[in-house]
């Protein structure tokens, strides 16, 4: 399926690692241009060339703060600089730290809201004008199967995450005479760096236990009995930027091996 992405212009943020990379590459396999942020300039440089010699499509790093509002200006500013176009926004961050209730001042509790929703809103409201310009536009962003069933250990995620999937729910209204589609994707348990650092917080392991004897017990509540690959989720991103996917908006979409088992 040709997924029509060539001459589109991503912006795909937090894309140095894990599910940000997996979504950079996957739009640039189906022949999308890429802007790609994160806060680290060498392992960004580092993603960003991996990307370019793998699928020779033009690409443009740029070192980004999510939670620092002149540096999406910044990044949606160049990115329409150099390509005069953005047609789809990956909104991706780093996620809230681990921990319970008594864990977390006011400080925490802003930053996470800082980082997770108000992150969100000021990408949308930066992509937003250009998208509505070009006659169209996807936006997707990443978030977790906390908005669907809480995660022991994931206050901060639990609470803040779900006010993405109502500004998501919102915006569909709101942009969809422009053409403009919004979507929640929500990872269940993604072999990346994020999971690996929280596996002795989310699984049930004694103190003491080693990385991968958590992870072992971390799969052991998915159906299909392992955790997910970034590349997994990927894939689900890359349609929902597609052509194909021009009815679709509004929706929280887990990819979770079936982990989830709410009936919505
Ligand atoms: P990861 O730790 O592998 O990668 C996180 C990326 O975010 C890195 O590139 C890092 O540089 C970047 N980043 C962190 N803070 C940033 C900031 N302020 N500005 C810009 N970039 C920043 O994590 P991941 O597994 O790829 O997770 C991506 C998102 O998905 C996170 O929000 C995470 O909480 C969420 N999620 C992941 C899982 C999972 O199983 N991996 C499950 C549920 C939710």
């Amino acid at each position: 399926m040709d997924l029509g992405l060539t001459g589109k212009v991503a912006l795909v943020m937090a894309a140095s690692k894990g599910i940000g990379k997996a979504c950079a590459m996957a739009l640039a396999a189906e022949g999308a241009t890429i802007v790609m942020g994160a806060r680290n300039k060498e392992t960004l440089q580092q993603a960003a060339d991996e990307l370019q010699q793998r699928y020779n499509v033009p690409v443009l790093a740029l070192p980004t703060d999510v939670t620092k509002a002149a540096d999406i200006q910044a990044i949606v500013e160049a990115a329409v600089q150099q390509f005069q176009r953005l047609d789809i926004l990956v909104n991706n961050a780093g996620g809230p730290p681990f921990g319970y209730f008594e864990s977390f001042d006011d400080a925490q509790w802003q930053a996470a809201f800082e980082l997770t929703l108000l992150s969100t809103v000021r990408l949308i409201r930066a992509v937003h004008p250009h998208m509505r310009s070009s006659g169209g536009g996807r936006i997707i962003n990443i978030t977790s199967t906390s908005v669907k069933q809480p995660i022991d250990g994931l206050l901060l995620s639990n609470a803040i995450r779900p006010g993405v999937i109502g500004l998501t729910k919102s915006l569909s209204v709101e942009f969809a005479p422009d053409n403009i589609t919004i979507n929640n994707v929500c990872p269940g348990r993604i072999l990346t760096d994020r999971i690996r650092s929280g596996s002795s917080v989310l699984s049930r392991t004694a103190a003491g236990a080693s990385e991968e004897e958590a992870l072992r017990d971390l799969a052991q509540d998915i159906p299909m009995k392992r955790l997910g690959k970034p590349e997994e989720l990927a894939s689900l991103v890359a349609f929902l930027a597609s052509e194909q996917a021009s009815y679709i908006t509004g929706t929280t979409i887990p990819v979770d091996g079936g982990l989830v088992r709410s009936l919505l």
